[in-house]
Order: structure tokens, then C-alpha cells, then sequence
């Protein structure tokens, strides 16, 4: 069989990884994009918007998803993960595990009619586990690729969605894991963040108490297409008249080994905060923070509307959070501007905003040095940030660090610069697109 070569493998689909991949498809390298959810989209798909403009998160990544999806130079492996590679003497041997979907990916039109079917609910991950999706489904409404995919670990095998299915033997029971491989030139990282754990921190109620959520929970019901569709308490369904954030709820903690600024959490409490007084015009919003890093280009303007359109900066040490018989957090403050006076504050819903940490180890495959903080090491951010101590392997996004979106998008570029430079000393005439109607082919190889 052919071995198909690439001139680029980005690893990671959110926001860096396709930008990394349409700005090499651009300039004509051939790239193999790899993201192991059934979409690709990354954590930017389901935020609400974005700071410091405001703009709707879904309409900036939507146009994205579907460049990706349909650029002739770009193949998409979606649901898939590397699993070995291997360095060659004219590049990287890659060995990918796609995973089973239990549908046809050739066929799948994305009707739903599967989904419809489904009579078993589970909590929906694309919602925070605060909305119900089928255990067949199109992950979300706006997924890419829109292909049904099937949870086997829930599934009771009544067959209802497989007698719903308008395909023939498009849902199909007997798939196994699949492997395939091919060869690249470079590597882009680009694997994202995930957030510290919401219980790791006894003292805020270890992921207990019925109305503390996390940033990522806000955001989803603050978007448009969220649970919901209005922010109510996920305790009991009461629109709540007092929120407040906890700021650094798990950066800058030695406890939790987060001794780094996670740089994103104060701006988008700040436009959580924005949003939530457009929504709910009523309610007093309350940040409980130990310094605000507006550091990005209109960031301070975006942080001091916040305060002139009246949500409360407490500067304060929160010490820990309980809450009463209504299920209402209560928050024990140390205010630092008042002598360091200690109170309790009962709100209605408290958010915390919580650390980023690597949203992957990718050393044990790729064999590149990772930093102290967890996050790929860049051995001259000021001069090549995106380069690795690894020949033709680079880091885009929050793969290198926490990073807001912006910063992603640049060091997207960045690594494509950096990726087609190496190619270009490198090339030998090998890499070769892969026709569209043969990229599923490899994949079933
Ligand atoms: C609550 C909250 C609100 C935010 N709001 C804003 C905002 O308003 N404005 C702003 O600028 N920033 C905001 N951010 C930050 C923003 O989410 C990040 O800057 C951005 O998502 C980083 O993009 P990324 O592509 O690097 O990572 P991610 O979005 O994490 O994408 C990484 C992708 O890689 C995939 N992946 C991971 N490991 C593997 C693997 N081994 N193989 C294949 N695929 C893999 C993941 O599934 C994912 O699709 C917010 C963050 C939070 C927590
Ligand atoms: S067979 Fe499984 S996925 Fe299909 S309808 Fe029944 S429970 Fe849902
Ligand atoms: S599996 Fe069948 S019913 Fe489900 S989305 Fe695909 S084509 Fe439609």
C-alpha cells in the first residue's frame, strides 16, 4: 500500500491547530490535522463571546471549522489519536488509532433521526454536564464534521436508532478501533488546555456545593445555544439576583501546584461579568480578586467599563465558601483594602474562575521537553515562540502556556512560519496531496 505523506501533522483542533493548519494549506503544504474529539473546534466553540469586542464566539469559529473541513489541502482526521511516532531520516513515521463511532462516516448525512430515536439521555460534556444529549448523536449543533457518533459504554442496544436511520447500514454495532499511518515532515502541538479539577479545593466546597460552578459553565449559559438558554442556578433553576467570582481558584496556588497567572480567567470574569449585567439587568455582580492582569491591547478600557457599569472589584483573599439552608454559597472574605477585615457574603451563585493546566502530555510520543509548569517547553520565546527543542516539532496556542485567543491566533502563525521554513530546508519533493475520496480510505486503511 502507498504510504501518504504530509508536509505538516497538527495535532489539536481548537482555535490554534486550525489556524496553524489553514495558514500552511494556504501557503500550499499538504497537512493532516488530528483531533482526538468526534469535532474539531476546541474549547473556543463553546464560549459565549469573546473579550475584549464581544464578538459571538460561534460566529468566529464556526467560518473557521468549515474552512478546515473543506480545504483541499488540509485532511482532517477527526476522533483519531497518534499513537506512536517515529522519527525517520526524512521526517516523522506517524501511527494513528482512529477510535469507533459506530456509524459510517462515508454515509452519515447528520439527519439526527438516529439521535431522536435515542430513548437514553446522559449528561451533555459539550453543555458542562448541565444539558442532556442522546447516547447517539451530532456531538453538537454546529459540530464539524456534522457525523453521528455513538456511546457503546451507555448504549442498550435496543436498535431504535438503527431502525430510524434512513441509511443502510449506516449505524453499524461492529466497529473495532482502527489504525493507520503516514509520514510528515513537522509536527505543530497544538493540544489546548484543560481546567483545574473544580474539586480539587476543599475549602471552596471540593465541587460540592450546589451553586458554585466554574468559568466554563458560565460561558455555556451565557451562549446562546446553551441549556438552558437564561442563567439559572444548576442547583434549583432560581434566577439568581447576586453573583460573585472567585479569582485565581486554582492559578497562582502552590497547594495545587499551579504556582503560574492563568492570564485569561480576570478578562473573561470581567466580560462574564459585562454579559451577565446585559442578561439579568438587576442583579449586583461582585469579583472578589487578588490583582486584575488586563495586560492585552484594550483590555484596561474593557476592565474599567466593567467597574463604571457598576460591577463591585473586591480586592480580598476568599478564604473559603460554605453555604446556608437555601443552598445559597457564603463566601469568608479577607478585604484587604479594610484592614484586612473578615466577613461573610451569602450570594445566589458563585463562579470560580479556575486554573489552566496542559490539556496533554505530549512528551511520551513526540519526546519533547516539557517546562516546570507542565506546559511544552519553548527554549526562546522571545526570538522563536513557537519552536521546540525538537528538530521540525512547534507549539501553537495553550499547548506552550496559558493564552487568551488572540495570543493563540498569533502563535498559530508563528508556527506555521516557523513549520514551512523547516519544510522548505528540508523538502525533497515527497510530500504529496491526499485526493478527498481517499483520505477516508486512509483512514480505514
Ligand atoms: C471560562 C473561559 C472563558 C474564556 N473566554 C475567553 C475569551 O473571551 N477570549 C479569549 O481570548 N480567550 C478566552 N478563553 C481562553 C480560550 O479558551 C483559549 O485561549 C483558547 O481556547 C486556546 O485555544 P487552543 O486551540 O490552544 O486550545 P483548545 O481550545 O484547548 O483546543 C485544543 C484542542 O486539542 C485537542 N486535543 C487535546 N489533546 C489532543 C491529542 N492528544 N490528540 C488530538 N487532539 C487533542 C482538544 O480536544 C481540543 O480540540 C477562555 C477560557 C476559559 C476557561
Ligand atoms: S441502540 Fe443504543 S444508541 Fe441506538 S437508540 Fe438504542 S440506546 Fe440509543
Ligand atoms: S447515523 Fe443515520 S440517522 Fe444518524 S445522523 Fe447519520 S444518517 Fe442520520
Amino acid at each position: 500500500m502507498e504510504t501518504y505523506k504530509f508536509d505538516a501533522l497538527v495535532v489539536g483542533g481548537g482555535i490554534a491547530g486550525m489556524q496553524a493548519s489553514l495558514d500552511l494549506a494556504d501557503q500550499g503544504y499538504t497537512v493532516a490535522l488530528v483531533e482526538k474529539e468526534p469535532s474539531i473546534g476546541g474549547k473556543m466553540i463553546a464560549l459565549s463571546k469573546v473579550f475584549p469586542t464581544l464578538d459571538c464566539c460561534s460566529c468566529i469559529t464556526t467560518p473557521k471549522m468549515s474552512a478546515v473541513a473543506h480545504h483541499e489541502n488540509i485532511s482532517l482526521f477527526t476522533y483519531c489519536e497518534v499513537q506512536a511516532v517515529e522519527e525517520e531520516q526524512d521526517g516523522y513515521a506517524v501511527q494513528v488509532l482512529k477510535k469507533p463511532r459506530y456509524v459510517n462516516e462515508n454515509t452519515c448525512t447528520g439527519c439526527r433521526l438516529c439521535e431522536y430515536a435515542c430513548p437514553i439521555d446522559l449528561p451533555s460534556a459539550f453543555d458542562m454536564n448541565m444539558g442532556a444529549i442522546r447516547t447517539v448523536r451530532v456531538p453538537f449543533s454546529t459540530a464539524v464534521p456534522q457525523i453521528a457518533v455513538l456511546d457503546m459504554d451507555n448504549c442498550i442496544l435496543c436498535g431504535k436508532c438503527e431502525t430510524a436511520c434512513p441509511v443502510e447500514d449506516c449505524i453499524d454495532f461492529t466497529q473495532v478501533p482502527e489504525e493507520f499511518e503516514f509520514e510528515t515532515q513537522s509536527i505543530v502541538l497544538a493540544t489546548g488546555y484543560e481546567t483545574t479539577p473544580i474539586d480539587a479545593k476543599a475549602e471552596y466546597g471540593a465541587g460540592k456545593l450546589h451553586n458554585v460552578i466554574d468559568g466554563l459553565m458560565m460561558e455555556r449559559l451565557l451562549a446562546p445555544t446553551g441549556p438552558y438558554g437564561r442563567i439559572i442556578r444548576p442547583g434549583d433553576g432560581k434566577e439568581p439576583e447576586s453573583i460573585a467570582y472567585v479569582q485565581c481558584a486554582g492559578s497562582r496556588d502552590e497547594t495545587l501546584g499551579v504556582e503560574y497567572c492563568s492570564r485569561v480567567c480576570c478578562m473573561y470574569a470581567i466580560k462574564q461579568a459585562m454579559l451577565i449585567s446585559g442578561s439579568l439587568p438587576l442583579a449586583d455582580v461582585t469579583i472578589y480578586y487578588m490583582d486584575i492582569r488586563a495586560f492585552g491591547k484594550g483590555y484596561e478600557e474593557f476592565y474599567q467599563n466593567a467597574k463604571a457599569m457598576g460591577v463591585e472589584f473586591v480586592k480580598s483573599k476568599v478564604a473559603r465558601i460554605t453555604e446556608d439552608e437555601d443552598q445559597n454559597p457564603v463566601v469568608r472574605v479577607e478585604l484587604i483594602e479594610e484592614s484586612a477585615r473578615v466577613v461573610e457574603r451569602t450570594h445566589d451563585l458563585v463562579v470560580l474562575s479556575l486554573g489552566m493546566l496542559p490539556g496533554d502530555n505530549p512528551q511520551p510520543i513526540y519526546r519533547v521537553p516539557i517546562a516546570e509548569d507542565g506546559f511544552v517547553s519553548v527554549p526562546s520565546p522571545n526570538s522563536t515562540p513557537s519552536k521546540t527543542n525538537r528538530q521540525g516539532i512547534f507549539v501553537t496556542g495553550a499547548a506552550g502556556g496559558p493564552m487568551d485567543i488572540v495570543d493563540s491566533i498569533i502563535t498559530a502563525g508563528n508556527a506555521a512560519i516557523e513549520a514551512a521554513a523547516y519544510i522548505e530546508a528540508h523538502k525533497n519533493g515527497h510530500a504529496a496531496q491526499v485526493p478527498a475520496d481517499e483520505e477516508m480510505e486512509l483512514a480505514h486503511a
